[in-house]
């Protein structure tokens, strides 16, 4: 039996037992060692991407361990954002304050660096002493000339999803303050995608064969003038909800630029993808390229797609992941490959996303909201999945418990997305569930737990 809290009982449900009204959206239950990051790291991976701008951590040294490794955005040019940079406060200015050191930090920096722009991350500690970061950055913006922008991202004050608001506030600062001219052609903005592995590339490329331009990718492989013309665009086109809807709101409300919300996991997303935008311009060259690139990449994966699930068939899959669209993808994506889901959750999940998992999943699946390491690894073991999906604070549980585990969040150096991602998914999935090295795992064994 899965030990659950009592004030988590809400947010743990078994498809088919009683009846469903999750509890999600809110702060993590003090006693269970959440899987969220807080709000800072949240504002962190959204806004860190952007490779020529320098990211300044204002708060003590150990909250900039939350650097470019935990998420390997990769960037074709500049790699400023590969670097931590913090204003290391100690005891005395938390006691005298750290506004001083802030504006001797950021103008170091610029001196040193010549950024595009310069972000200031708030943590903790900044929102109890009460620096005021808004006016230090106005300052050194006014005598530097370049962007220094404040990302309100204490700690405490909320979720990472409150971290991802924040970030979306920082980018809509910058949105439309360019002087450039609008592209020729259909248009689009790429939002929450942070290139990992090169993931922005193969979906630039796709939209580059529709006959679609990009005005910019926010964040991935970003550069600040493209996010500053960013309101020159006709329609924002937006994966991972959870970090980005919010940006695309505020547009749609200053600008009017319209917003979709799509996914590139998995062969019927990433089509369903493409052909969505394709239909919005409603072009007949740009609907005729989109259906010969789907059906030529659909075509080439087929019979390798098929081998593997022939392997996979029946095999149990665990997915928790940050946002809960993310999670919809893969059970399509993991069904593609014969693989049953059997627990499925997320981090930051609404009560729409809850009911959309739901509707997709099989009686029996287990579906949780902000899950701790307990209650997942119990629940693996009583459903007897193979297979993990999730993130970096996920892999070493997984490992424990002995089966096979995909990495699909922050650190991975595969990419996942778009038709060539799936097959590099599929190729994963089954090294790490077939592994011979499972076998030799004590609780594999019928061993000690
Ligand atoms: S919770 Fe606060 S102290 Fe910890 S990493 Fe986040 S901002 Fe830093």
């Amino acid at each position: 039996m899965v030990q659950i809290l009592n004030e988590r009982e809400k947010q743990v449900f078994k498809k088919g037992e009683s009846n469903f009204v999750i509890s999600c959206d809110k702060q993590s239950t003090s006693g269970s060692v959440s899987q969220r990051a807080c709000v800072f790291c949240g504002s962190r991976v959204v806004l860190y991407p952007i490779a020529d701008a320098v990211h300044l951590v204002h708060g003590p040294v150990g909250c900039a361990a939350y650097t470019w490794d935990i998420r390997g955005a990769l960037s074709s040019g500049p790699e400023l954002h590969r670097h931590s940079f913090s204003t290391d406060l100690r005891e005395n200015e938390v006691i005298f304050g750290g506004e001083q050191k802030l504006e001797s930090s950021i103008l170091y920096l610029i001196d040193r660096y010549h950024p595009k722009a310069l972000f200031v991350y708030s943590t903790c500690i900044i929102g109890i002493i009460g620096d005021d970061v808004e006016a230090v950055c106005k300052k050194v913006a006014w005598k530097t000339d370049i962007p220094v922008i404040p990302v309100h991202s204490e700690g405490f004050k909320g979720t990472k999803k409150d971290g991802y608001k924040a970030a979306c506030a920082a980018l809509f600062r910058l949105v439309g303050t360019g002087a450039g001219k609008k592209k020729s052609g259909p248009v689009i903005n790429i939002l929450g995608e942070f290139n990992l592995a090169g993931e922005s590339w193969i979906i630039k490329n796709y939209y580059k064969q529709m006959g679609i331009e990009i005005q910019s990718v926010m964040t991935g492989d970003s550069r600040i003038e493209e996010i500053k013309n960013a309101h020159l665009t006709d329609l924002n086109v937006v994966q991972c909800s959870g970090s980005m809807l919010f940006l695309a709101k505020l547009m749609n409300e200053k600008w009017g630029i319209p917003y979709i919300h799509v996914s590139y996991f998995g062969i019927e997303d990433t089509a369903d993808a493409l052909y969505t935008v394709a239909q919005f311009f409603n072009e007949l060259k740009i609907l005729d390229r989109t259906k010969e690139l789907v059906v030529s990449e659909v075509n080439a994966l087929a019979v390798t797609l098929n081998e593997y699930k022939e392997k996979l068939k029946g095999k149990k899959a665990a997915v928790y992941v940050g946002g809960a669209f993310k999670a919809f993808s893969l059970i399509k994506a993991l069904r593609r490959i014969g693989m049953d889901v059997v627990i499925a959750g997320s981090q930051t999940g609404s009560r729409e996303d809850y009911e959309q998992l739901r509707l997709m999943c099989k009686p029996g699946t287990i579906i949780l909201d902000d899950s701790n390491p307990l209650e997942l690894s119990g629940f693996v073991r009583e459903t007897g999945a193979e297979l993990f999906i999730g993130g970096v604070k996920e892999r070493p549980m997984a490992m424990k418990l002995g089966l096979g585990f995909c990495d699909h969040n922050h650190e991975r150096k595969i990419p996942l997305a778009g038709f060539e991602g799936m097959k590099n998914f599929a190729k994963e999935v089954y090294s790490s569930v077939m592994s011979p090295v499972w076998k030799f795992h004590p609780l594999r064994k019928g061993g000690v737990s």
